[in-house]
């Protein structure tokens, strides 16, 4: 099963998938993590990347068609992923059904997790992940019960770095211009449908497991 899914930054993309990923067992492939990892190993990638993404614009389309070109031919994607964070583009969209097509491949679900824009910003700059396992906290909606570390392994609490107002809104302002279009390109083709991102975490699982099935 081939997911893509969709949203404006801090709509719950990356959580979801992570608990989909686990659900579905398919990975999650988030371009935003690769390239964030691409980044912080100072590879060719990461350093071409890195400007674009502290600024909060997007990557060249060249590069993030590149890196999901090759993850998906990787094994455990045989029985099928779940797009986080891509396509962001026309362009890309395109780009992906050529390379599914030349693979005999499709996309069987794409699902856009709607939000307020507002919301999104107080959400998105006040949030933190463990650096070690994953896990998301909110410094007012779910706090560690230590401040710093993670309830479930102790790991370190780490905030992105483009996780700050200034660039919050860049990132939402490029959301509406490049990659709400990419909506449209999707909506129609029998495969769409939205979820209420501003319902709880559990209760958008919900509504994004009763479409996959
Ligand atoms: P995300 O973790 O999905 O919010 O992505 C973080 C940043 O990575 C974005 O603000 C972009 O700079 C870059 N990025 C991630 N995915 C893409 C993509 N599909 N196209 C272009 N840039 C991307």
């Amino acid at each position: 099963m081939n997911v893509v899914l969709m949203g404006p930054p801090g709509a719950g993309k990356g959580t979801q998938a992570r608990e989909l990923a686990v659900k579905y067992g398919i990975p999650q492939l988030s371009t935003g993590d690769m390239l964030r990892a691409a980044v912080k190993a100072g590879s060719p990638v990461g350093l071409k990347a890195k400007a674009a993404m502290e600024s909060g614009g997007l990557v060249s389309d060249e590069i993030v068609v590149g890196i999901i070109a090759d993850r998906i031919t990787e094994a455990d994607c045989a029985k099928g992923f779940i797009l986080d964070g891509f396509p962001r583009t026309v362009a890309q969209a395109e780009s992906l059904a050529e390379m599914l097509k030349s693979r005999s491949l499709k996309i069987d679900h794409v699902i856009d997790i709607t939000a307020d824009t507002e919301a999104l910003v107080a959400r998105i700059t006040g949030r933190s992940t463990c650096a070690k396992c994953g896990e998301g906290y909110h410094d007012t909606h779910k706090k560690p019960k230590k401040a710093g570390a993670c309830d479930k392994c102790g790991g370190e609490l780490t905030r992105r770095a483009d996780d700050n107002e200034e660039t919050v809104r860049n990132r939402l302002s490029v959301y509406h211009k490049q990659t709400a279009p990419v909506i449209e390109f999707y909506r129609g083709g029998g495969t769409f449908k939205a979820v209420d991102g501003m319902e709880k975490m559990d209760k958008v699982f919900a509504a994004l497991c009763r479409i996959l099935g």
